[in-house]
């Protein structure tokens, strides 16, 4: 015979926290409370399986489900001392939701059940006091009628009004029992009328109806909403406690109250909270009345503190706070009732917190000794660790919100706002803040996304342009904000009625996508104390290095001061796109000579040198890893008919010859196209130039500082052995050039970026040529799935909303085709040379999933942008402790 029904309290505890799955977690908790000899009301859980009986047989409950009941009922009887229906003595219950995972109000409770017209005398008469007794019968019949019966709650409310409108009273405080009695029969006379049938009367209709709106609840539009939204699958069902009722709406010595065991938005060590006298349930939350808070010291003026009021439930409750932390070594969210002084506890489970506090207590935890380093670093949700290292918004700031678009890029930022990149680079240059919004932005936006403090799109995705290049300067971003409209021309943007005009302020959030209208205070992130430890205690434990992607001296510094340890990737274009050197760029492109590259190549070549020093400068000996030119030269041809004008002029050529050549260049495919090492094959004196530039550059910095950097040159786009071979013994030539004219030698590696199925596929033979794999992962996806980034968006939100994949592949590396490339690719490499050094850069490299990936693999370090160096830390270590693999072997 199956087990339906477990009991909880009174000494007789058959469920524990563990059974959370079966018992739902109030039902889990409350078991769990009650064998550590806390104060619980006795009463049973009807378990989840039942739901999902109930759902698999036409909503039938299994045959012996109501014995069941009936005994675990008799059993709350017998420890009450009281009777289910008794005239004299009536046992009440409350008959709750409770799924595996909270899903806070979603489903509905039932208080005070087992109240009719004849128990409520006897309730009056145990009692001695007739208007407590009314009191909760109506709010009985309030929340059987919203729960069960469907009434709209606002039938029962306009009730109430009348009887204090005609009594000339404000709150329902001043209503007596006489009054809480014409409530009640105006309520059961209005129940009559709507449902056509008076009020149940019989307690076990009661129960059972309530337990049947209780698994009803589960498929109700809001449940169902939250589940879809938490990914809970709907076949979890909900469990559903009846419990005996404890009462805080007894009188001036009776409570109910909600708090936390540690502050939920700050993780301070104290206990917060707030409870209300004389109260019942959700008063607290209903915000009818205020709430007080619970200590002392936590009290303003006019305000009247649990601690001072009840000292001694408060006391006791203080012991409860240890003892459930020390039993759960978690931060707890309890619900508690006091009735006539004595408290009981309804409700425990784990606290939500901001990111603040999550680090906050999880440190704290650890140095109390509650928990290890370990599990401290195992509780910090590292993608949390994001909003922890950017000034946020004030919480309690004022604000006015304009209009809602992406959360691309997270941290808060406020600043006049500007049209055009070099606007905001010439407002920047003089101190300004200013908020760079644009339609969408593109490659030639770089110098001005980075002056400005914010970024604002009104079209593109999460991996738009905008969002992908700020989350990479730790820029906040909202991108794709569809309800706002810019006019370049007017120099305004509009949304919902209002205008905002260049020069104007606004505020981003970039964890949220609001954008608000004027300023908004800000909070700095604090990167030491427990953000620090907190790194220590990582770094104690992970396998996986962690370097940077970065370009700027900028961006390295700051990778540095979040503890990158080196570069690796480099992108060299972007140093293409400098103002100053554009000019030469597109000489070197236009020119249809080899003598005329190299003439604009040896104009390049003091910046590129001077770029690669400050680089190795900051980095003080660590690896930096450079990957040579990589994208298609038409890339960097002028766009607009004025550019091309200006250029031409620049060049001693005219229009038409500009035009033929970017022409030329076009490409049906660029993605796919001249690009890469065969870029460098074609023009071998780029890759010389840039060969040059870095090793003049390692030679400066080692005699400079006597810490000789360590370059890893890094060749794209390989697909065959032939091309890295070519690449490599141009790249050797031009080392031996330049350690001969120096006199100085420095070590250095060439190797390649993985990021063609079929580099991965011949792995073997590239590795024979090459020192290191460094896998692209960002064009690894787009070849393995024959998919583009730049268009991905307008189908692959459907894609994953239908579960076709499970995940955004260019967020979260996809372990089962890409992933599999990575693995052959390092067996196939470490087959050859089994110390091939092995890393992942792109986006993918700052994933807490593509991380744990990584451990898996064996891979030797991740790289990602600066901001999110300490959130691949962290992630590394949670991967090294969960077990992931360390096979070095081949
Ligand atoms: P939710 O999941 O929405 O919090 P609960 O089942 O926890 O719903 O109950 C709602 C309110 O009723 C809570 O404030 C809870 O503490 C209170 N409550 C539930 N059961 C009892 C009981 N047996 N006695 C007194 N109050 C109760
Ligand atoms: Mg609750
Ligand atoms: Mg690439």
């Amino acid at each position: 015979m199956s087990k339906w029904v477990y009991s909880f309290g009174a000494g007789h505890n058959e469920g524990k926290a563990e059974m959370r799955n079966l018992l739902g977690g109030k039902g889990a908790n409350l078991a769990e409370m009650a064998s550590i000899g806390l104060p619980v009301p006795p009463g049973f859980t009807i378990t989840t399986e039942v739901c999902t009986y109930y759902y698999d047989h036409g909503k039938q409950y299994p045959s012996e489900l109501r014995d069941q009941v009936g005994e675990a009922l008799a059993r709350v009887e017998a420890a009450v001392g009281t009777k289910f229906g008794d005239t004299h003595k009536p046992l009440l219950v409350s008959v709750r939701s409770g799924a595996r995972v909270s899903m806070p109000g979603m489903m509905d409770t039932v208080l005070n059940l087992g109240l009719n017209d004849r128990t409520v005398e006897g309730l009056a008469a145990a009692s001695g006091d007739a208007r407590f007794a009314w009191d909760s019968y109506r709010r009985f019949i309030q929340m059987f009628g919203g729960v069960v019966l469907g009434i709209d709650h606002h039938r029962f409310e306009e009730i109430i009004e009348h009887v204090k409108l005609d009594r000339g009273v404000i709150e329902d405080t001043e209503l007596t029992a006489q009054d809480w009695h014409r409530v009640v029969d105006g309520c059961k006379e209005m129940v009559a009328e709507v449902k056509g049938q008076p009020f149940p009367q019989h307690p076990q209709d009661q129960l059972w109806a309530a337990i049947g709106a209780v698994f009803g609840s589960w498929m109700n539009p809001r449940a169902n909403t939250y589940r879809r939204l938490h990914d809970i699958p709907a076949n979890w069902g909900t469990a559903v406690n009846v419990q005996a009722m404890v009462f805080g709406n007894m009188g001036e010595d009776c409570a109910t109250g909600v708090c936390f065991t540690r502050d939920p938005s700050t993780g301070e060590n104290i206990f917060y909270g707030e409870y209300l006298i004389n109260a019942q349930g959700e008063d607290v939350v209903a915000g009818i009345r205020t709430p007080q808070p619970m200590s002392k010291a936590r009290a303003k003026p006019g305000e009247r503190s649990m601690e001072e009021a009840m000292p001694g439930a408060y006391q006791e409750l203080v012991k409860v706070r240890e003892t459930l932390e020390r039993h759960y070594t978690d931060m707890q969210d309890i619900e508690f009732t006091v009735q006539q002084n004595k408290l009981y506890m309804l409700q425990t489970r784990n606290g939500k917190r901001t990111a603040a506090a999550s680090l906050k207590i999880a440190v704290d935890m650890a140095r109390e000794g509650l928990i290890d380093e370990k599990e401290a670093i195992k509780r910090v949700n590292p993608a949390a660790l994001d909003q922890l290292l950017h000034p946020t918004l004030d919480p309690k700031a004022p604000r006015k919100l304009l209009s809602k678009g992406l959360p691309a890029s997270p941290g808060a930022a406020c600043g006049t706002v500007v049209f055009s990149a070099d606007e905001a680079e010439a407002r920047a240059a003089k101190g300004e803040n200013v908020i760079l919004v644009r339609i969408e932005t593109s490659p030639e936006d770089i110098h001005g996304m980075h002056a400005a403090k914010g970024i604002l799109t009104t079209r593109g995705g999460m991996t738009s342009h905008a969002a992908v290049v700020a989350r990479g300067m730790g820029r906040p971003c909202v991108a794709g904000a569809g309800g706002v409209t810019v006019d370049y021309g007017a120099q305004a943007l509009a949304a919902g009625g209002q205008i905002v005009r260049a020069g104007e302020t606004i505020t981003l959030d970039g964890a949220t996508g609001e954008i608000f209208i004027g300023p908004v205070a800000m909070v700095e992130p604090q990167l030491s104390g427990d953000f620090a430890t907190l790194m220590e205690w990582a770094d104690k434990v992970r396998r996986l290095r962690v370097r940077t992607n970065a370009e700027t001296p900028l961006d390295a510094d700051t990778a540095r001061k979040f503890g990158a340890e080196g570069i690796g990737l480099c992108r060299t274009e972007h140093m293409f796109f400098d103002p100053a050197r554009i000019g030469a760029v597109r000489q070197m492109i236009m020119s249809e000579t080899e003598s005329g590259r190299r003439e604009a190549l040896s104009r390049l070549l003091p910046f590129q040198r001077q770029d690669f020093a400050e680089l190795f400068r900051i980095m003080a000996g660590l690896p930096v890893t450079i990957r040579l030119l990589d994208p298609p030269l038409h890339e960097f041809l002028p766009h607009s008919e004025a550019e091309i004008a200006e250029v031409a002029s620049s060049l001693g050529t005219d229009v038409v010859t500009m035009q033929r050549r970017a022409q030329e260049l076009s490409e049906a495919n660029p993605m796919l196209g001249h690009r890469g090492c065969r870029l460098g094959i074609s023009y071998p004196e780029i890759y010389e130039m840039q060969a040059r530039a870095i090793f003049e550059a390692a030679v400066q910095i080692a005699k400079e500082t006597g810490k000789a950097p360590v370059p890893e040159i890094m060749i794209p786009l390989v697909a065959t052995r032939r091309e890295l071979e070519i690449t490599k013994a141009q790249v050797d030539k031009v080392a031996q050039e330049v350690f001969a004219e120096s006199g100085h030698h420095v070590e250095y590696y060439v190797g390649t970026m993985i990021e063609l199925p079929r580099a991965c596929l011949t792995a073997d033979r590239i590795a024979e040529v090459g020192d290191f794999f460094s896998f692209g992962t960002n064009d690894l996806t787009q070849t393995t799935f024959g998919l583009s980034r730049d268009d991905a968006g307008k189908f692959l939100p459907l894609y994953v909303e239908k579960g076709i994949m499970p995940k955004d592949p260019f967020v979260s590396i996809d372990p089962d085709g890409v992933g599999a490339l990575v693995r052959i690719a390092k067996e196939k490499g470490r087959a050859v040379k089994p110390d091939l050094k092995l890393g992942i850069c792109g986006e993918h490299g700052g994933d807490p999933a593509s991380i744990q990936f990584c451990e898996e693999a064996g891979l030797d370090y991740v790289s990602c942008s600066p901001y999110r160096v300490p959130v691949a830390r962290l992630a590394a270590a949670q991967a090294a402790l969960s077990g992931g693999g360390t096979d070095r072997t081949a």
